[in-house]
């Protein structure tokens, strides 16, 4: 995983007035949390890691049952229902179907600027979720009740909308 993501994302929800504390073991899940952020990185790490500390059917269930997440990039990727050719299920919570790398260019290289990242697109949503947003086409943010999926990392840039909107979801489980 890419610390700088957690760190960038820290400091905007921070300066949004959030408590913040990462997850990186199962005994962190004793704590109380409102919220939950899924960050980039890579999807087939994170969701081995996951389950190998013992966090992927705790978290799971607790998206299941309503908490709210925002999930970036490689985190879509762990909400998505479906990872186009690869039969690969992580959470499996977000009824749409994301392809994986979906901005690489060939030849040019791997990042493209902008803030995709190896980003995934959603491919397809079904009828229940709302696109949020599409690019050239592709869908890269979608609400499904309690699930927020991003392909870009709002975190880099200075723009902290996406995460105040996020912690209204929170504030909205509470009331
Ligand atoms: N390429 C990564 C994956 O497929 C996602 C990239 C990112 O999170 N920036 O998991």
């Amino acid at each position: 995983n890419t610390p700088a993501y957690f760190a960038e994302k820290m400091k905007e929800l921070q300066a949004l007035g959030a408590d913040v504390f990462e997850i990186r073991q199962a005994k962190d899940l004793e704590r109380h949390f409102d919220g939950l952020v899924l960050p980039g990185g890579e999807s087939t790490v994170q969701g081995k890691l996951l389950r190998e500390l013992g966090l992927f059917v705790p978290l799971q269930e607790k998206i299941r049952a309503g908490l709210p997440v925002m999930a970036t990039c490689a985190g879509l990727i762990l909400l998505a229902e479906h990872i186009a050719d690869d039969p690969t299920v992580h959470f499996g919570t977000l009824p749409v179907t994301v392809k994986r790398n979906a901005y690489d260019v060939e030849e040019i290289g791997k990042q493209l600027p902008f803030t995709f990242i190896r980003a995934p697109y959603i491919e397809k949503a079904e009828d229940t979720v709302k696109v949020l947003s599409s690019v050239d086409g592709n869908i890269v943010a979608v609400r499904y009740e309690n699930q927020l999926g991003i392909s870009f990392h709002p975190e880099v840039t200075e723009d902290n909308r996406v995460h105040a909107y996020f912690l209204q979801m929170c504030g909205q489980k509470l009331s």
